[in-house]
């Protein structure tokens, strides 16, 4: 079967043509900057391209996708009517979600009415689904929800210690995302325990970075929210401050709610603490220049991750395997060895020379053989879990 993936962004649209059983990718890219002029990213056949054209709407964006897949030097299919299904990427499915659903009426309303809860990604999501109806409309289309694999979350961990009328009338609650991720990486990381009851905590570090904590392959706790901005530090989000942060700085500085939540979102983490940079890259290159503010940056990263892993171990009741994904997770071997330095005595000793290694595969193990726990290296890939889950669904 050929399932094309969509995920779209209030301006970006991501896709992949790709074959669920196999895992088999034909074309991936990118369209950026739609609305505004509009570029193609394109890799299909070994080879990259890159073209300027105009994009005024998703619409247009989608059928420029189409046609660089079935013409050209691009061409990977003859015609469209071979892709089977689509598969998007949503970012909320808010209580209503705990698993893919074949998209209908139904599954628009309720999406339209978690708009409150994802105000940038949801309508993106749901106007990817409604042009690839119009576009392909005899083709089946599936959501894969980034908070499905967390509703398994006890009430004691989702609920937040505010006026619980707020949970019932406004849904205020910790949702969590990267749900995919922490669930293929999780996935890889039980099957490679072969264990009973594993526990496994999971850390994807991009330029948004959560934690989770997965007891016998169900998510019993994660670090984002009620929206992303919870948890660990990011690019440019904070992650956890104290609450009160915000009233002072509305304040003090006069600032709108709208004004504090793009502060928190876009001008803190990385970029906010050191001055240089979301990209982690740049921060360390500027530490190991000497700049200080640099190293405290990625010291107050570590940190908190450390933090995270040691909270969840506790509420594990022990761990077995520590996984690392996504951009920093998979290729920043520095923020690995600090993360699990110092953890000794919970028996998580990582090898300093199989950190290092640089040889990509579907799962690294970088523990020493002595390590009670197991520290694993695993490139996420939630692109494969929406084509699985298409697949799963359409064929049955
Ligand atoms: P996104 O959340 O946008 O998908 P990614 O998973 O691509 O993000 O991760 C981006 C982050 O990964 C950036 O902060 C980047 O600096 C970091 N990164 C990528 N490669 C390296 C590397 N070799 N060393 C350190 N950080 C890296």
């Amino acid at each position: 079967m050929l399932v094309l993936v969509l995920n779209a962004g209030s301006s970006s649209l991501k896709y992949q043509l790709m074959k669920p059983e196999s895992g088999e990718v034909l074309a991936s890219g990118l369209c950026e900057r739609i609305g505004i002029d509009g570029k193609l990213v394109h890799e299909s056949l070994g080879k990259k391209s890159k073209k300027e054209i105009d994009m005024p709407t998703h619409k247009e964006a989608i059928e420029v996708v189409l046609e660089t897949l079935t013409s050209g030097e691009t061409k990977v299919i003859d015609s469209i009517d071979e892709i089977e299904a689509i598969g998007h990427r949503v970012v909320h499915g808010g209580e209503y979600f705990n698993s893919s659903v074949i998209v209908d009426d139904d599954v628009i309303s309720k999406l339209k009415e978690l708009i409150p809860l994802a105000p940038l990604h949801n309508p993106a999501n749901i106007m990817g689904m409604e042009i690839a109806k119009e576009i392909l409309p005899t083709k089946p289309n599936v959501a894969v929800f980034d908070t499905a694999f967390h509703q398994t979350m006890p009430a004691s961990n989702y609920m937040y210690a505010v006026p619980y009328e707020d949970y019932k009338d406004h849904g205020v609650r910790k949702y969590g995302f990267h749900g995919t991720s922490h669930y293929y990486v999780s996935n890889k990381a039980k099957e490679a325990l072969n264990k009973d009851d594993s526990k496994i905590i999971v850390c994807h570090l991009g330029n948004g970075s959560s934690v989770c904590a997965v007891r016998d392959g169900k998510s019993i706790d994660t670090s984002m929210g009620l929206t992303p901005l919870e948890g660990l530090m990011m690019g440019t989000r904070s992650g956890d401050i104290d609450p009160g942060v915000m009233a002072y700085l509305m304040e003090k500085k006069n600032m709108s709610a709208e004004e504090v939540t793009n502060y928190l979102n876009k001008k803190s983490g990385l970029l906010g603490v050191s001055g240089i940079s979301s990209d982690l890259r740049e921060v360390i290159e500027a530490c190991e220049n000497g700049d200080e503010r640099a190293k405290t940056t990625i010291d107050m990263k570590c940190n908190r991750i450390k933090k995270y892993i040691c909270s969840y171990a506790g509420m594990l009741e022990g761990v077995d395997a520590i996984c690392f994904t996504a951009g920093i997770g998979e290729n920043a071997d520095l923020i690995r060895e600090k993360v699990c330095s110092g953890l000794e005595f919970m028996g998580i000793e990582v090898d300093t020379h199989k950190n290092k290694d640089r040889t990509s595969c579907d799962i690294k193990e970088i523990n020493k053989d002595t390590s009670k726990t197991k520290i694993f290296v695993i490139p996420t890939n939630e692109e494969l879990v929406i084509a699985q889950d298409t697949y799963n669904l359409v064929k049955a």
